[in-house]
């Protein structure tokens, strides 16, 4: 089965005008990138081709919402990702993908849009996730980084919580 079959749009047969397409992001997708850095990605991205007589304008809309280890807990966090790209599409003797001008050779019949989406959700990920308010934090695994939560030999500075503890135990 062809994964990425859903991310070629056959432009050929389209007709003059524009046309929506809304394909998904999810885990399944980015498998077919081995490299990627990001899987837990889950959302779409809205495609719109305005396809005029020998050029094209394709938009990409990304919406998508990432999970991933929040950098100062370490707890999983879920962060919005957005992002944007508009591609002119050209036709001529060979068929090569630039940032924002591709040239399709005169054999090609379908947009492969999977490489351009792959990219978007890398351009617009954040550099670190992070949950806003630090008190959705998790708390036990924010003090046990802390290396000042690890002076526990003092008797005074105990922390209440290990103290109820101990106080189980007796
Ligand atoms: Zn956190």
């Amino acid at each position: 089965m062809d994964l990425l079959a859903d991310y070629r749009i056959p432009f050929v047969g389209l007709k003059p005008g524009k046309h929506e397409f809304q394909l998904r992001v999810d885990p399944e997708f980015f498998a077919c990138f081995p490299h990627s850095d990001v899987d837990q990605v889950h959302g779409e991205v809205l495609v719109e081709l305005d396809k005029l007589d020998t050029t094209m304008t394709l938009r990409m809309t990304l919406t998508a919402t990432m999970t991933a280890p929040c950098d100062r807990c370490l707890d999983d966090v879920s962060v919005s990702i957005d992002g944007s790209d508009r591609v002119s599409i050209r036709f001529g003797d060979e068929t090569s993908y630039d940032d924002e001008l591709w040239i399709l050779g005169s054999n090609e019949y379908q947009l492969d849009l999977a490489d351009a989406i792959f990219q978007l959700v890398h351009l617009a990920k954040p550099n670190r996730t992070i949950h806003d308010n630090e008190d959705d934090c998790d708390l036990d695994m924010t003090e046990w980084q802390d290396p000042s939560a690890d002076d526990g030999d003092n008797a005074d500075d105990i922390d209440p919580r290990w103290a109820a503890l101990k106080g189980l135990d007796n």
